[in-house]
């Protein structure tokens, strides 16, 4: 744990200042982040159920060993075909929702950036389309890239996860003989945990991107300085609740990252007016 910035600062008497310069988590976004996640994820999952169901499976299906090779032939290729568009969809999203980020954090209109896919390789991001926010704004074109491929990396692990489970779970039915309706299911009762893992995502890097564009907000008004404010309830981490009040400089955030960066963090900076200056 770093605790090399000891200024501890007393709680009372701080609360009017706390409630008017309050960064608040974008719960709202969050949510519609985590619908238009679930749909494009279940549009993919229910096309590689089709395809599963539809498969035509050779009577001797679970009784050879070719059976993976017949699986990653016929359902796997297809499956990863469907890829390259789904992944393409995720990063014109994960775009669309850093727009969001930064109109809600420093109110500035970015267009969409042109977002290309490159089967089997990262998320392109082109240049933007009508005026160019980015010159009064360099920050923000490096913080969108690195945002948006850093989270579509994140999505895309979801689909690749599912087809290596399929994949396990094949091996165990080939293994232990089961009949192909107890295979499908075992597939199919698999959809649930990327769901998890999607909620998970969205909540993460909203936080993320959220506690980044809060820091270069600070940055764009000269702040060095910021006082560490958490949620104070029962669900913040003790950590958390140990810094409250402490100084941080902008540069140097405690190992675990600024407020709001850990995962579910929903704690937040609060700025410290260098008046001297
Ligand atoms: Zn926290």
């Amino acid at each position: 744990m770093a605790e090399t910035k000891k200024t501890k600062q007393p709680k009372q008497g701080k609360k009017s200042k706390k409630e008017a310069t309050r960064w608040l988590y974008p719960e709202s976004v969050n949510i519609d982040y985590q619908s238009v996640l679930f749909s494009s994820l279940d549009d993919w999952f229910k096309k590689i159920n089709e395809q599963l169901s539809q498969a035509q499976i050779p009577l001797d299906f679970l009784s050879s060993i070719s059976t993976l090779s017949y699986l990653s032939a016929n359902f796997g290729a297809d499956a990863i075909n469907e890829l390259a568009g789904f992944f393409k969809q995720v990063a014109i999203t994960n775009d669309g929702f850093w727009v969001k980020m930064v109109k809600i954090g420093t109110n500035t209109d970015l267009a969409p950036a042109e977002v290309n896919y490159a089967p089997g390789d990262s998320v392109i991001i082109g240049g933007t389309t009508g005026i160019d926010v980015y010159r009064s704004e360099p920050w923000l074109r490096e913080m969108q890239t690195t945002w948006v491929q850093e989270n579509t990396q994140l999505i895309k692990s979801i689909p690749k996860q599912h087809l290596d489970d399929v994949a396990k779970i094949t091996q165990q039915a080939v293994d232990e003989g089961w009949r192909i309706e107890k295979l499908r299911k075992a597939i199919q009762d698999r959809f649930h945990i990327p769901e998890n893992r999607a909620v998970l995502i969205a909540t993460d890097q909203i936080g993320k991107a959220n506690s980044a564009v809060s820091m270069q907000r600070m940055r764009d008004y000269g702040i060095r300085k910021y006082k560490w404010r958490g949620a104070m309830d029962s669900r913040e981490r003790k950590e958390h609740v140990d810094r409250e009040g402490e100084e941080f400089d902008i540069d140097h955030p405690p190992e675990d990252g600024p407020p709001g960066y850990p995962i579910r963090c929903r704690c937040w900076p609060e700025p410290v007016w260098d008046i001297a200056a």
